[in-house]
């Protein structure tokens, strides 16, 4: 296959990556919001899931945006060393932003800073951004993309704490931001926390959570149980899907980090909303691509 025909096609790939993103909330999140409807029992709350569990399937069905934000298009792209068309994802990811705006239709949103400007095609400086992570080894791309609302946007924050406020600093940091965020980023939310020597690092980390699935456990024991306890502290608050009250604010916590400096402890956090649409692709080096989070699309043809 020659390199513009391989270009050709990974670029029809990732616009069905970003469709799939905006139109199909993966299995793992759609499972929660499912449990979170079996187990709460104030009417006014079951109905808010239920409005949300029948748009998640009505926009499967008409493969409509599952909300009229579609966010600003986050791609990360763990690529490996040995994979021969690195060079190329930049300008695929950029053109597959433009015609997925276009074809599904996304919201443009992104707005130049300085001019006010809107370019109406989600493009702009940076923009789609991309996080890349090199993976030694390894002949395949793994490109997934974050679709983020506004709203559960607004939320995110970070911070540098005194060391000596430890752990338990960090949990009131959480906490404090879950609780003044209250209904805004459209609970039940999935908070991410990352956890580093600054706050640069962390949120990173905060934002590399948000591609675990709803349910995934920290592979170290110690920060999985800090896991769980966030989740317990934040559902404890009792908020609810969109404020109405409930045992179900947060469907998962997920928490990451890196050493800190003798001197920091920063932590940041970032919420995403119940509409946690994400999706991810595996590129092999003979230009095969195989869909991660929505296997169905592996049988259409690309
Ligand atoms: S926070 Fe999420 S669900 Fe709420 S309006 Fe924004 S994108 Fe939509």
């Amino acid at each position: 296959m020659s390199i513009a025909s391989i270009e050709n096609k990974l670029l029809e790939a990732t616009v069905k990556l970003i469709e799939a993103a905006a139109v199909w909330l993966p299995d793992d999140v759609e499972n929660a919001l499912l449990k979170a409807y079996e187990i709460e029992n104030i009417p006014a709350t079951r109905s808010f899931l239920k409005a949300m569990i029948d748009n998640v399937k009505i926009a499967r069905e008409k493969r409509l945006p599952i909300c009229q934000d579609t966010g600003v298009v986050m791609f990360h792209a763990a690529v490996g060393d040995k994979f021969p068309f690195t060079g190329l994802l930049p300008s695929i990811l950029r053109k597959a932003t433009v015609e997925a705006t276009k074809r599904i239709p996304l919201r443009p949103n992104t707005i130049d800073v300085f001019t006010g400007k809107n370019p109406g095609d989600n493009t702009g400086r940076y923009m789609p951004w991309i996080d890349w992570d090199f993976v030694e080894g390894s002949d395949t791309a793994e490109i997934t993309v974050l679709l983020k609302g506004g709203g559960s946007e607004v939320i995110g924050r970070a911070k540098n704490l005194i060391p000596a406020e430890g752990l338990k600093g960090v949990m009131k940091y959480v906490i404090e931001a879950v609780y003044e965020a209250g209904p805004q980023p459209c609970p039940p939310i999935i908070v991410s926390v990352g956890i580093g020597p600054n706050v640069s690092t962390a949120m990173k980390l905060a934002y590399k959570g948000l591609l675990r699935p709803v349910g995934q456990r920290h592979e170290i024991p110690e920060v999985a149980k800090f896991e769980e306890e966030l989740l317990r502290a934040i559902n404890d608050i009792g908020f609810g899907a969109h404020g109405m009250r409930g045992k179900v604010t947060a469907l998962d916590v997920h928490v990451d980090y890196a050493p800190r400096h003798p001197a920091t402890l920063s932590v940041a956090v970032v919420i995403n909303c119940w509409a946690a649409r994400r999706a991810s692709m595996r590129i092999y080096p003979d230009g095969r691509v195989e869909y991660l989070t929505h296997p169905h699309l592996n049988k259409e043809v690309v």
